[in-house]
């Protein structure tokens, strides 16, 4: 008899709690030795959502003793203000990570916006240049989604090497940059869209499902092969009964029966984003460090 892995809730908030508990500790060691991280989150607006998330980012930096540096701007602030901000944060030595949130009023050109954030401060993992060093492979800053998920998988599964994933949605902010990264840990990786052929078919093939659609309970639990780890990164607000609540792409009851493992919306993948924002400004600071320590060697060589 074929006996299913027994099911697992992939718990993103105790993981996430883990992650800041590292983070903490690093904080305090490099706060012994003089130097204090900061992240610098830039709101333009007033977006209700946009304030929450912001509030929440603010909230956990100062929980593992990171400085947070707040910069609230109204709707109507022009790109060009928006830009020399920018410029500022890329200069302040005390600003190690610069977050811009998204997404801007529709006067302001977001690519422009995110390209004038110097790389090594690219905290979000938006540049060009980040998103380049990823597809190649390259040591740099990864959108914090995709990596928190990342995490969430290795403490799942362990070995990933080999595993069929099938990432649904292709967003340049979860669904690409989350096929990079399995493809890196050696996974086979099929990337599916609203435009793919038989995504039911698709997905029963996959061993890792990552659900980055944003409809809810689109995928049911013939969708899903017997036994495979569930990260849906969904956040869907629905009306169930006269009461608001949210859910993923994955009809979380159906699935569970049948999954090795899967996280739950909320809990699952959403405390991991900030967590993963949390360490990338670590990441950052330990990367302008280098850069620094290069330039410096540079200056000293003979030729
Ligand atoms: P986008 O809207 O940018 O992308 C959605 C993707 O899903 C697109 O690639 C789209 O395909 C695809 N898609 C849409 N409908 C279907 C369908 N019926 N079948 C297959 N694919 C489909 O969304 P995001 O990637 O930004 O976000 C996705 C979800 O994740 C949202 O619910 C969002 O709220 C959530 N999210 C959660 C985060 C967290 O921290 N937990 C962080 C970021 C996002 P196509 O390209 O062809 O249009």
């Amino acid at each position: 008899m074929n006996a299913l892995p027994s099911v697992k809730l992939i718990d993103g908030k105790a993981t996430a709690a883990r992650v800041l508990a590292e983070v903490r500790e690093q904080v305090q060691e490099l706060r012994h030795g003089g130097v204090q991280p900061g992240l610098a989150v830039v709101l333009v607006g007033a977006d209700a959502a946009s304030q929450v998330y912001v509030r929440n980012k603010v909230l956990r930096a100062e929980e593992v003793g990171i400085r947070s540096l707040e910069h609230r701007l109204p709707t109507d602030t022009t790109q060009a203000h928006l830009l020399t901000l920018i410029d500022r944060l890329n200069r302040d030595p005390e600003v190690n990570g610069i977050l811009v949130q998204l997404p801007l009023p529709t006067h302001i050109d977001e690519h422009r916006v995110l390209q004038a954030i110097s790389p090594l401060k690219d905290v979000d993992g938006f540049h060009s240049e980040n998103v380049g060093g990823l597809a190649q492979g390259r040591d740099v800053l990864t959108p914090c989604t995709p990596s928190g998920c990342m995490r969430l998988l290795r403490d799942a599964c362990g070995e990933l090497r080999g595993k069929h994933a099938v990432v649904v949605g292709r967003s340049n902010i979860v669904g690409k940059p989350m096929a990079a990264l399995l493809l890196q840990a050696d996974c086979t990786v099929t990337v599916v869209h609203s435009r793919s052929r038989d995504l039911p078919a698709l997905c029963r093939q996959a061993d890792i499902l990552v659900a980055a659609v944003g409809k809810p309970r689109l995928i049911g639990a013939d969708w899903l092969k017997p036994g495979a780890v569930v990260i849906d990164v969904g956040i869907n607000r629905v009306d169930d009964g006269g009461h608001s609540r949210l859910v993923g792409d994955v009809d979380f009851a159906a699935a569970l029966p049948q999954v090795a493992g899967i996280t739950p919306v909320p809990g699952g993948v959403g405390p991991m984003t900030i967590a993963y924002l949390m360490k990338n400004t670590l990441l950052a600071l330990d990367l302008q460090q280098q850069a620094a320590h290069q330039e410096r060697t540079a200056c000293l060589s003979p030729c």
